[in-house]
């Protein structure tokens, strides 16, 4: 069949020192667990050829699709803090680009697809875990309303991987984003002081994300001031629905406002800020908490890179960095303030100090977050108070609530920000073990109920639970 897959690249057209062309290892058998028709569909691409053999060696990296043009994107970041000049993708490719029907350009990358110039001492593939691992977590964000990269497909290779934990089953992930431009991307050139390739960087991310930033007096002021906005939301919409990234390393920051790289990450069962999953996250750099602050950190070094761009007076350059960065805490705060109210029913523009009372208690009573939110929400009184070692603790603090609400809480609001379903740790890691013993049918009933995570569907209560005592994972280990 030709043309599969509608490809119409544009990065590859970018200069020579912005990627590595690179074609994927062969893998020796494989199986495709789950393919995303919904996806595919919406990207333009026939669904009757998923189900073809073509398709599952495109999707494990045996066969090249016509007219992709497999590449690994060069990038640099800062490691926890650290700077490597240069990282890059060490086990994926993107494969090529397609419009999808909204009339959005959007990159369809393999994952665990072999080495690559980038790939240092690693052997560029992935193991399964990780490979359900995004799939689940990435779909149960796109479905809870939070920008995303996607999963398209996940294939099991027929070979095993060496890993911390012994031998693994190896798998391949189809990632789609509506780019792969991160952070790191720009501070790969500015280390260079290769400034043209910056500003080339800098028009093709115009161009493709953010382009009324064009007809804007100074474009690449408006860059950073759209990214830093987009930032600002996103790390807000994380906040409110628990989840610690893992790993917000700049390499891991789209400048497209997605989330991307999902690693050891979590959403916390019981409240408290400074929770952390990432085994490799020892000083909690990461935590929950600290995510606002680290994302300006990124920011930080994200303007840096665009300093050559902005003015050749370097002290006008900087003011006006400043004056960008400056705006960040304010942006985080409104979005921030607003999604709690929403989330305990309060009126607009309402005083927080129940938001505030509300978290603090939450913390000291190591209280389930998603169970209190559902339970508030849906007004099940004696489900809540469970979930307190001392109920009247709680007893207190509700009479305050309504108060806050004077008795009519914002009920549309709180559904709306309250999930009932999101991919607890201990399920995922469930989920993982079972698919390396073979069964997948837990990966599969998962990704079905993630898709409707804010409505009460009564088969898939089971995933509302917390973790039993010995159920609770946790560290979550990069397993990549
Ligand atoms: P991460 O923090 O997982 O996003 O990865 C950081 C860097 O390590 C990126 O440059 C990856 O391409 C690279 N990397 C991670 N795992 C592997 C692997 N198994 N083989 C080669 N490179 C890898
Ligand atoms: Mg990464």
């Amino acid at each position: 069949m030709s043309n599969p897959i509608p490809f119409d690249n544009t990065y590859a057209r970018l200069p020579e020192r912005f990627y590595s062309k690179q074609n994927a290892s062969a893998v020796p058998a494989p199986k495709l667990l789950r393919v995303n028709t919904a996806l595919a569909d919406e990207l333009g691409i026939d669904p009757a050829w998923l189900d073809t053999t073509e398709a599952l060696h495109v999707f494990s990296g045996n066969r090249t699709a016509d007219r992709s043009e497999p590449l690994a994107q060069a990038y640099a970041g800062h490691q926890f803090g650290g700077f490597s000049p240069q990282l890059g993708d060490g086990r994926a490719l993107l494969l090529g680009e397609v419009v999808d029907q909204h009339g959005t350009r959007r990159d369809i990358q393999l994952k665990g697809s072999g080495r690559t110039p980038f790939s240092r001492g690693g052997d560029g593939k992935s193991a399964l875990g990780p490979v359900l691992r995004e799939y689940m977590v990435s779909e149960a964000m796109h479905a809870l309303g939070v920008p995303t990269t996607r999963a398209l497909a996940a294939v099991m290779t027929g070979e095993n991987v060496l890993r911390q934990e012994g031998h693994l089953a190896g798998g391949v992930f189809t990632r789609v984003a509506s780019s792969h431009i991160r952070v790191g991307t720009f501070q790969y050139f500015f280390a260079r002081n290769d400034t043209d390739a910056l500003r080339e960087l800098a028009d093709y991310t115009i161009a493709r994300h953010y382009p009324d930033a064009a007809d804007t007096e100074e474009p690449y002021f408006t860059l950073l001031e759209r990214v830093i906005e987009v930032q600002a939301k996103l790390i807000a919409q994380w906040m409110a629905l628990g989840f610690i990234h893992g790993v917000m390393n700049t390499d891991n920051t789209a400048i497209s406002g997605e989330t991307i790289d999902y690693g050891p990450c979590a959403f916390m069962d019981d409240f408290h800020p400074k929770r952390v999953f990432s085994s490799i996250d020892r000083d909690g750099r990461y935590a929950w908490g600290s995510q606002p602050g680290i994302a300006r950190w990124n920011l930080t070094r994200f303007a840096e890179t665009l300093l050559p761009l902005l003015s050749g007076d370097s002290d006008v350059a900087l003011k006006k960095v400043e004056n960008a960065l400056g705006t960040y805490n304010g942006r985080f705060r409104t979005e921030y303030d607003n999604r709690f109210r929403a989330k305990f029913g309060l009126a607009d523009e309402s005083p927080l100090d129940i938001v505030k009372s509300g978290l603090a208690l939450l913390a000291k009573q190591e209280v389930d977050y998603t169970l209190f939110f559902r339970h508030l929400t849906h007004g099940n009184r004696s489900e809540l108070s469970a979930l307190f070692k001392d109920p009247t603790l709680l007893e207190n603090w509700y009479a305050s609530w309504k108060a806050a609400t004077q008795s009519v809480p914002n009920l549309t609001a709180m559904r709306k920000s309250n999930p009932i379903l999101i991919p607890r740790n201990h399920r995922v890691e469930q989920v993982i073990q079972a698919a390396y013993g073979n069964n997948y049918a837990p990966f599969h009933q998962f990704v079905d109920a993630l898709a409707k995570p804010y409505e009460e569907r009564n088969e898939f209560s089971e995933y509302e639970q917390a973790p039993k005592p010995n159920e609770i994972v946790h560290q979550t280990f990069c397993g990549t």
